[in-house]
């Protein structure tokens, strides 16, 4: 998982209009149309999609959450980090929960009401001792990166 404060540059703590000052700071050093022939574009995407959740305090709570959580199972030896999407939805029960096979022919099994409280979790194999991360969310991924990228293309660089 990315840490968006060490992509742009501040402590955790650090307030909307530091984050803001560093924000700027990046997305003009790292600016296609700036940036050094050699400089890999995607830094001047991850700048951006760090930002765009960053600066909405909705969205930054939810990451920080996100983050607090992934950390605190970090600890866990996992075999795999996995999306929900990676799970077949077995619904069809009173109690809906989500399945993945394990390669040992085991499942992990997730109940949809723990996907609702968590972000991310870590879920052991109902056979053998393999365990997975999951990942419930992933704000990053709501953030379109052409679109970032598009933004920038035709008018000359606003920041
Ligand atoms: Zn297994």
């Amino acid at each position: 998982m990315k840490d968006l404060y060490v992509i742009i540059g501040v402590e955790r703590s650090a307030s909307y209009d530091t984050i803001k000052t560093n924000y700027q700071e990046k997305a003009k050093q790292f600016h296609p149309d700036k940036a050094a022939a050699n400089t890999d574009p995607s830094v001047f995407v991850n700048v951006n999609k760090a930002w765009k959740i960053l600066c909405k305090p909705e969205l930054r709570r939810r990451y920080d959450a996100e983050l607090y959580e992934y950390e605190s199972t970090r600890q866990w030896p996992v075999n795999e980090e996995i999306s929900l999407g990676d799970f077949d939805k077995d619904f069809a029960d009173e109690e809906p929960f989500y399945v993945r096979d394990c390669r040992c022919g085991g499942q992990y099994v997730l109940p949809e009401c723990e996907s609702r409280q968590r972000s991310c979790l870590v879920i052991c194999c109902d056979t053998c001792s393999l365990s997975v991360r999951v990942f419930v969310t992933n704000l990053l991924d709501d953030v379109d990166e052409e679109a970032v990228l598009e933004a920038v293309k035709p008018q000359k660089c606003s920041v």
